[in-house]
């Protein structure tokens, strides 16, 4: 029996790798839009395929590694796109206008996830590169996260506001310091006409939601949310959300009510707190799925999870992603605490926790948790 088990499990892993380990083809004709390059493959791995049309310069180390590496974290953060998982980025010079995006559930693009850019050079990897690169990365995780197809939410955030705050978080990790740097002065300060005259989405809105309630991981929660709770037809949603929705759903994902934010990003009309109050009945899912969030590194970097009240054993803790001794930093929203312990099952030494502590060195708690409750305060 062992060795029958055995075989059929190698046979079962042969299969899957097959599966994924599809290859690209080296040649590819386009029939999107006014596009028919014949366009020649010249990178690939696992996770990606590069094609170069002819006026294009040859393969260039700068634009695998970046694209590599930017498709790399939006699959850890946002999960996986279709059995094949890679992303074909096609890139033109002086040819057709901007970019593009294509899912791997469109049959336009031959059902890849596909990054078509048209304009640039590609040689030095400038920042209206990368931002193109990144931008239309950031249409594939709207318009196909979950394996649900479309974006309800760009009917309120138009093409490029949900793009920014993704553009930042894919620099922040992947060490681009000087460009993050770059992109949060230009978007700091910008205006937008939408929904509202001298509307500061990044500013009033994006970063801080995005920083103070998790990073990329409150970004992923708002598409986990939506593809639980949102109006679907099939694997697509049925159509876009009105602002109040749009309020409701960022604030299941920050575990917090973002009224307040919304008031002072978009304005608050009748209408809004109308389509507010409506969503919250219509999708009645709570505000406080993270009331305190773990972090692995110091201080509050490498953001883990935010967890609800409840009481996590180390199993539990791993199923939200948490490690064993592995815990460096903590934020727990006011009227919360949490009860830390050394061993799993709530054993062994222990503190109580409030506020805000970027640095658990401080108190000998540093990579020493296995177990712990979130409660809130009585009262
Ligand atoms: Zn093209």
């Amino acid at each position: 029996m062992q060795t029958i088990t055995a075989a059929l499990l190698i046979h079962l892993s042969l299969l899957s790798c097959g599966l994924l380990a599809q290859t690209p083809p080296e040649t590819w004709k386009e029939h999107w839009f006014e596009h028919n390059q014949l366009i020649k493959r010249v990178f690939y791995n696992n996770d990606i395929a590069v094609y170069f049309d002819d006026q294009v310069g040859p393969s260039i180390a700068w634009l695998n590694t970046f694209v590599n590496d930017a498709w790399w974290h939006t699959k850890r953060v946002y999960g996986n796109y279709g059995t094949e998982n890679r992303l074909y980025a096609v890139f033109h010079t002086d040819k057709y206008s901007g970019g593009h995006p294509s899912t791997y559930m469109s049959s336009s693009h031959d059902n890849r996830n596909v990054i078509d850019c048209g304009p640039y050079s590609w040689k030095n990897g400038d920042d209206h590169e990368l931002a193109l690169i990144t931008h239309e990365i950031a249409h594939i995780v709207e318009l196909s996260s979950k394996n649900i197809g479309g974006s309800p939410a760009m009917a309120v955030w138009g093409d490029s506001k949900w793009a920014e705050i993704f553009i930042y978080d894919v620099y922040k990790y992947l060490g681009k310091n000087d460009q993050m740097q770059r992109v949060y002065n230009i978007w700091i300060n910008q205006a937008d006409d939408f929904p509202r005259a001298n509307t500061f989405w990044f500013r009033d809105w994006f970063y801080p939601i995005y920083s103070k309630y998790g990073e990329n991981a409150v970004l992923n929660r708002f598409y986990e949310q939506l593809a639980q709770y949102f109006p679907k037809n099939g694997n697509q949603y049925s159509r876009g959300m009105n602002m109040g929705e749009f309020v409701h759903f960022w604030s299941g994902a920050a575990g917090v009510n973002l009224k307040d934010q919304a008031t002072q990003a978009f304005g608050w009309t009748s209408d809004y707190d109308n389509q507010f109050r409506q969503a919250q009945s219509a999708f009645p899912f709570p505000y406080d799925a993270g009331v305190a969030k773990f972090y692995h590194g110091c201080p509050s970097t490498g953001f883990f999870a935010g967890l609800p009240v409840g009481d996590y054993r180390l199993s539990d803790m791993r199923k939200k992603g948490l490690h064993n001794d592995d815990i460096s930093s903590i934020v727990v929203n006011p009227g919360y605490y949490v009860q830390l312990f050394e061993h799993d099952n709530f054993g062994g030494g222990s503190m109580r926790v409030t506020g805000t502590h970027s640095c658990l060195t401080t108190t000998g708690w540093n990579d020493r948790i296995s177990s712990l409750q979130v409660r809130k305060f009585a009262g």
